[in-house]
């Protein structure tokens, strides 16, 4: 490796949850390509809270990577992220999912690109 590109040494970081090399920018963001989990400062200084752009807290993350299984929010991570946020989104089968705060309670969810449509929630409760 003769022209080794110097970034690859100065912004090669350790993965917080997995422990493997990833590429992070200067404040030590970056996506694993390992375990998927993306890394940055404030998720190692907020564990166990849910951050963007991460759908799980960094101690979950431990855990379900510890435990071998993949690092997927369940339902109520999903629905702290989205309390946090008031919108968020995934990905699924292609289909790009969001999910946006609809007046005081109530939630927007929507989908596409095709077909694509949007349904309307009361509330929590209704959603889940
Ligand atoms: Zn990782």
């Amino acid at each position: 490796m003769e022209n080794k590109n110097i970034y690859d040494k100065i912004f090669e970081k350790r993965c917080a949850v997995c422990g493997q090399k990833y590429m992070a920018d200067v404040y030590d963001q970056g996506e694993c390509s390992n375990c998927g989990w993306y890394n940055g400062k404030m998720y190692s200084e907020f564990p166990d809270n849910v951050i963007f752009s991460n759908l799980i807290s960094l101690n979950k993350a431990k855990q379900l990577y510890s435990d071998g299984k993949p690092l997927k929010p369940d339902l109520d991570d999903f629905l702290e992220a989205f309390e946090f946020y008031g919108e968020t989104g995934f990905e699924y089968n292609n289909v790009g999912f969001s999910m946006f705060r609809n007046g005081e309670s109530g939630i927007e969810f929507s989908w596409g690109p095709e077909p694509n449509g949007t349904i309307y929630f009361k509330n929590k409760e209704d959603f889940v």
